[in-house]
């Protein structure tokens, strides 16, 4: 095959589950790691005293200890003492517009890119998915080229178009920068969404996004009309629609209409008996992104958040006192947290127990209160505040994840997976925050140089 040809297939079959990435080369010579516990991301218990064996990029033998063969000249890594759980996978963020001092499409580089990918890579996510924020040409360049070996030791790049009607669709932040890149497909009309979805799908892209939300009144909302034609056509071409909706009735309009993911939690109604009894029906996967609507984590001075995080920005976010929609604020909490807080525990739990399919994703990338990597442990670490098991949240947060997104070689610690894996100094199955406690991080077997990343962003 030619080399083009394989690139165009790296970037774009199921978005992932080939071997050719720049990260698949990963360095030949056998490495036995030994003596750790291993969660495996399939839910079921740990392997205590554990080892595995990577060689170019992959695990190639996994178990307990005195299972495993080692290969004849192996080196050595001890584990013991430590946890490896497989790299977890984020499939919703927005990336390319943060940069940390300053929001906005002149941000959108390459380059910036590629820093959030980094970034979701320091904090142990092995694939990173972008949702209908970024501009559909460009990613698929960034994701040919990562394929290629540009944009090394990074989280891998997934993104997927987005569709809302004119003037409507992401939030007021977010909607300044899509605007400049065009980076959302407009459409009125049922025949509109057809014709753009087809476009997505002579591309080779397999997600789609729709936002379906007046924003209060204050938005043009994608009609019934324009969301059905999009889940038809959309499935009649294999892919997934992936749905953005707030209120409980949007929400049971879009599960019913057969969307694949849910975005959102609804954090200002109670679910009720008839969205309960579609959501056993239809069993969507569904991305919390609760964490965004939360008061940041950097007001409570915690290192793990602001280490990635310049001390200006930090120290401007802890004198915000005054309540700021979108953007983050230390100041008093909102007097309707508390009811908010009441409202989510419910609804997540009645939404597990109707079989809504958990997957990982913080929508990080709307401001530096919530960002790339450090959001991800945040919103795991709210699951099981609402009383997820910590093994679940590692499933939704690994497994799950892949299988949603089609990432074969990605999510779960086997044999013949790519060796993307996360070494942690203490036990997440005890305490979810032990997802913290990163001793470091590998990409296709390569060890990330994580103290470089953050020798590059204090500067
Ligand atoms: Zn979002």
């Amino acid at each position: 095959m030619p080399r083009f040809a394989m690139t165009m297939v790296a970037c774009c079959v199921a978005a992932g589950s080939i071997a050719v990435s720049s990260q698949s080369r990963g360095a030949a010579a056998a490495v036995a790691y030994e003596g750790g516990r291993l969660i495996l991301g399939d839910g079921a218990a740990a392997v205590e005293g554990g080892s595995f064996v990577v060689q170019n990029g992959r695990i190639t033998a996994i178990g307990r200890q005195e299972t495993v063969t080692l290969p004849a000249g192996a080196a050595h890594v001890n584990l013991s003492g430590k946890t490896v759980m497989p790299g977890m996978i984020n499939v919703h963020v927005h990336i390319g517009y943060e940069g940390y001092t300053s929001w906005g499409a002149e941000n959108y580089t390459a380059q910036n890119v590629w820093d959030h990918l980094q970034r979701e890579a320091f904090y142990g996510v092995v694939a990173t998915q972008s949702v209908g924020s970024s501009p559909t040409d460009p990613s698929i360049q960034f994701q040919r080229d990562q394929a290629a070996g540009r944009f090394p030791q990074a989280s891998r790049f997934l993104f997927m178009p987005g569709m809302a009607p004119p003037g409507g669709g992401p939030d007021a932040v977010l909607l300044k920068g899509t605007t400049t890149l065009h980076a959302v497909y407009e459409v009125s009309s049922a025949d509109q969404a057809r014709a753009a979805v087809r476009g997505m799908a002579a591309k080779n892209i397999k997600h789609v996004k729709i936002w379906v939300d007046d924003r209060r009144g204050t938005y043009p909302k994608m009609t019934p009309e324009v969301y059905n034609a999009v889940v038809d056509e959309a499935h009649t071409h294999g892919m997934k629609v992936h749905a953005h909706a707030t209120t409980l009735a949007d929400q049971k309009a879009v599960v019913r209409a057969g969307i694949d993911v849910l975005v959102h939690t609804v954090g200002s109604e109670k679910l009720d008996e008839e969205f309960l009894a579609i959501l056993r029906e239809k069993k969507p996967y569904w991305t919390t992104v609760i964490g965004l609507g939360d008061r940041t984590e950097v007001c409570d001075n915690d290192p793990f958040v602001d280490q990635t995080l310049p001390a200006k920005v930090v120290a401007t976010i802890r004198a915000t006192v005054e309540p700021r929609p979108l953007a983050p604020s230390c100041g008093p909490r909102s007097p309707n947290a508390a009811a908010r807080e009441e409202t989510l525990a419910g609804n997540f739990s009645k939404m597990i127990a109707s079989g809504a399919r958990l997957v990982l994703g913080t929508d990080a990338g709307i401001h530096p209160g919530y960002t790339f990597g450090s959001a991800d442990h945040h919103e795991i670490a709210r699951w099981v505040q609402f009383g997820l098991p910590p093994s679940d949240a590692i499933v939704a947060a690994t497994r799950r994840p892949a299988e949603l997104l089609g990432l074969a070689d990605l999510g779960t610690l086997a044999a013949g997976k790519s060796a993307d894996f996360v070494v942690l100094n203490a036990n997440p199955l005890e305490n979810i925050r032990n997802t913290r406690q990163i001793d470091s991080v590998y990409l296709h077997g390569v060890r990330l140089d994580r103290e470089a990343l953050l020798a590059k962003w204090k500067k």
